[in-house]
């Protein structure tokens, strides 16, 4: 049998490990965007405060994956599938080389992108995303040019959710002022109680971080070498990151014909509309319309998934395991920590 896998990231590893360890006969064959390896992405909102990070948050580079019996393919874009042959075609990001791979069954974990409101779209020069690699990179690049001729630099974080929290968190710690605004009334609202919100707010502001609530950002623009945030209480600041959310990559599935909603529509069984492509991650929407976008239960869809194709071993359909999510926010630990 034949497994290919769309992306590096948590999901589309941890399936290939287990999956190898399950069916060791079986030809799996991962092929990603990524070049530097496999990386913690939750590691990237701390990546500011911890030197080295480019490095450190590697949790395992590519040769080691494919001593494993894994072939991989980095530096590389999935750009279509074509169902009635089972191959899809992936081009190499530097050569433009053009790639066509068979498969028996195709494995969907191209995760997700940054959610950009509608209204910033025409304004992208004007602010940073944190989602990828890449990303940390660029931004840990802008931060060491700033800092040359400002003490401190000033950060506008557009987004009050968990990981809008933990960026304003991690850039304080590294000794940047920080203003953090937020559409709604309290922080993390859905993640938090009311109580929690106000004891994370305590803990921001005692950070220095200036918390603005109610602060519908409508646009940014560029005044001088500052950026503006328009909202009730407009100012300039040296630097913007917008962290608003997150948009399942359902775009090669869609193109081929597969159904979607907000992400990519699978069965109990992780199985896509077509029997023979599975999802599982950021991307993959569950009938009850939620989207399981954290490490813990994407790593039991990737256990279970393995376990389900490599060998039969799991019959039921997966069933997510009851947990709660964590705000990674320096000194601060929720009392009443909601269930997802
Ligand atoms: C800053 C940040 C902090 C977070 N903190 C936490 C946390 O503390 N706890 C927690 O549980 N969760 C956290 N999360 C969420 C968690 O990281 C994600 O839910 C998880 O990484 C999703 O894994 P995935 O495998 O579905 O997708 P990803 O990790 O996004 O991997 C998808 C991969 O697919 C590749 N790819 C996409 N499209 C293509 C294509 N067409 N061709 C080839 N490759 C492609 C991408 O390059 C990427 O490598 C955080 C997320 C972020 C962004």
């Amino acid at each position: 049998m034949k497994i290919v896998i769309v992306g590096s990231g948590f999901g589309a590893i941890s399936f290939a490990e287990k999956f190898r360890t399950l069916a060791p006969q079986a030809t799996i064959c991962l092929i990603t965007r990524e070049r530097d390896g496999y990386y913690s992405r939750p590691l990237l909102s701390h990546g500011f405060s911890k030197p080295g990070i480019e490095q450190s948050i590697i949790l395992k580079p590519f040769p080691t994956l494919a001593q494993n019996g894994i072939e991989i393919f980095s530096g590389a874009t999935v750009t279509g599938i074509d169902r009635t042959h089972k191959t899809l075609t992936f081009i190499d990001d530097a050569s433009s080389q053009e790639t066509l791979s068979a498969y028996d069954k195709l494995i969907l974990a191209q995760g997700s992108a940054a959610f950009v409101p509608p209204p910033f779209r025409d304004n992208q020069e004007c602010f940073h995303l944190l989602n990828s690699l890449n990303d940390l990179k660029k931004l840990r690049a802008l931060r060491t040019a700033l800092s040359t001729r400002l003490d401190p630099v000033h950060w506008a974080i557009v987004g009050g959710g968990l990981i809008g929290c933990e960026v304003a968190s991690d850039l304080a710690l590294a000794g940047d002022k920080v203003t953090l605004y937020h559409a709604m009334d309290r922080l993390m609202e859905r993640q938090l109680v009311i109580e929690d919100s106000a004891k994370l707010q305590s803990v921001l502001q005692a950070d220095g971080i200036e918390v603005l609530l109610e602060q519908a950002v409508t646009g940014f623009q560029k005044q001088n070498d500052k950026i503006v945030i328009n909202s009730a209480k407009p100012a300039g600041f040296d630097a913007v990151i917008v962290a608003c959310g997150f948009k399942p990559h359902t775009e090669l599935a869609a193109a081929a014909g597969l159904s979607i909603n907000r992400g990519i529509k699978v069965t109990p069984f992780l199985q896509t509309s077509d029997p023979d492509i599975f999802a599982l991650g950021d991307v993959a929407e569950l009938p009850d319309g939620k989207l399981y976008a954290f490490i813990l239960p994407i790593r039991s869809q990737a256990q279970w998934l393995a376990a389900y194709l490599a060998d039969g071993s799991e019959q039921q359909p997966w069933t997510p395991p009851a947990f709660k999510p964590k705000a990674k926010v320096h000194n601060f630990v929720a009392d009443n920590p909601l269930p997802f």
